[in-house]
């Protein structure tokens, strides 16, 4: 059975472009309610343990530094099927794969800084909510 929650991160360049409220509308036009959200910034150090998956990764340094440059947005969101829903939201990796009219495809700048993230899986939405949000910050 899929599970109903999915964690997203709205990256640095989107927030420092002011499009923090435009995806956030996105996100709850899309059906999907907050049950956290917080602005904050990630040392090198926890981007480099939050993406530690793609470590073996041509990229990870550049994604490690990037994830780090500046505040994110992170947020707990619920929508049933919330996963796969989700990643159908934001789009493909590389905007310029992503159909039109998902986030990426309107606020992603290139394949790096693709404006937001979104959990792969019900276990790793799980565990990367856990990395941000207390019990006591989700409602
Ligand atoms: N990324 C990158 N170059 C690549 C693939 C990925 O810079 O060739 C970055 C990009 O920011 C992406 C993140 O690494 O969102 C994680 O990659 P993943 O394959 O998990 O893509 P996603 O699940 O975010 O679509
Ligand atoms: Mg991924």
């Amino acid at each position: 059975m899929s599970g109903n929650r999915t964690f997203t991160m709205i990256k640095p360049e989107a927030v420092e472009n002011g499009h923090t409220g435009a995806i956030l509308a996105k996100m709850q036009s899309g059906g999907f309610r907050i049950v956290a959200l917080k602005k904050t910034q990630l040392s090198k150090e926890r981007a480099g343990i939050f993406y530690e998956v793609h470590k073996e990764r041509p990229f990870y340094g550049e994604l490690v530094d990037y994830m780090s440059s500046g505040p994110i947005i992170a947020a707990l969101l619920e929508k049933e099927n919330a996963v796969a829903d989700f990643r159908v939201l934001i789009g493909a990796t590389d905007p310029a794969d992503a159909a039109e009219g998902t986030i990426r495809k309107e606020f992603a700048e290139s394949k790096a800084k693709n404006a937001v993230h979104g959990s792969d899986s019900d276990e790793n939405a799980a565990i990367e909510a856990n990395f941000f949000f207390a019990e006591n910050e989700r409602f």
